[in-house]
């Protein structure tokens, strides 16, 4: 059963200039635990699907079954509630607090949400990440694959069921871009995390479970390896 089931979804934003379709009656099912890589062409709606996935954007019509939630029928609260309770995001530019050490960052989700810390699985995870000799430095004291590391880390310290990365090797160097990709596969064998990654980099995109080519605002191809 798909953890994951988009259907005939359509969103267009209102811009300033004319109207944008992002998506046009977009369907896509993603399966629990599978590696999925997002691909296609800069403007073709991946990083719309994506927040449509996390429940970050409303749509205009369809239907986006998310672990048995229909989000298309929540409220702001419930959505938050839900993107706490299942989602890890991470993103291009990182988007650590940068007046904030490392380890505040990691616990930032859970001063946010009043939650009790799993401080043995915080251990596990900074020492699986190796960012023992990070934890006590601010962001702007690391370098852009270690700060990727920390953010990976922020969004699986919560033991979210999805972790949606919007092209989170964007900024990356080669090295640093394999050990990346190598750590969120890691991520997905150890706690079964379903991982739905959007990149520009075909290559990176092999080495996923699922590849899902984009064209249009709509899914044209889908392959699984
Ligand atoms: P991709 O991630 O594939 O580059 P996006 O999903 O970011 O594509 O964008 C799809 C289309 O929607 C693009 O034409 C983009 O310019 C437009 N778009 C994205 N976000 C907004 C927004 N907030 N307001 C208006 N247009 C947007
Ligand atoms: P809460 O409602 O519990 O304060 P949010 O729902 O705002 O928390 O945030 C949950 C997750 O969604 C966080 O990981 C945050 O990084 C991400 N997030 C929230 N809003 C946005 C946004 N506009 N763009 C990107 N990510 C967001």
């Amino acid at each position: 059963k798909p953890i994951v089931t988009l259907t005939e979804v359509n969103k267009t934003y209102h811009g300033l200039s004319a109207p944008t379709k992002a998506l046009q009656n977009c369907s896509l099912k993603i399966m629990p635990s599978t590696f999925s890589c997002i691909i296609g062409k800069s403007g073709c709606g991946k990083s719309t699907l994506l927040n449509a996935i996390g429940g970050l954007i409303p749509v205009d019509s369809g239907s986006i079954l998310v672990k048995d939630h229909e989000l298309t029928k929540l409220d702001q609260r419930e959505l938050s509630r839900f993107r706490r309770e299942h989602i890890g995001f991470i993103f291009q530019f990182f988007n650590l607090l940068q007046e904030q050490t490392v380890m505040e960052n990691l616990m930032l989700p859970f001063d946010l949400n009043g939650e009790r810390v799993d401080q043995a699985f915080v251990n596990e995870v900074i020492q699986y990440l190796d960012l023992n000799k990070l934890v006590d430095k601010f962001p702007f004291e690391l370098s852009g694959g270690e700060q990727q590391r920390v953010s990976i880390a922020r969004a699986v310290i919560r033991k979210p069921d999805i972790i949606l990365a919007d092209e989170p090797t964007g900024n990356l160097d080669r090295e640093n871009t394999k050990q990346v990709m190598n750590l969120l596969k890691e991520c997905q064998a150890m706690y079964s995390q379903t991982i739905i990654m959007v990149t520009h980099d075909i290559d990176l995109a092999k080495r996923a479970d699922a590849l899902i080519y984009m064209e249009d605002g709509q899914v044209k191809r889908y392959e699984t390896s």
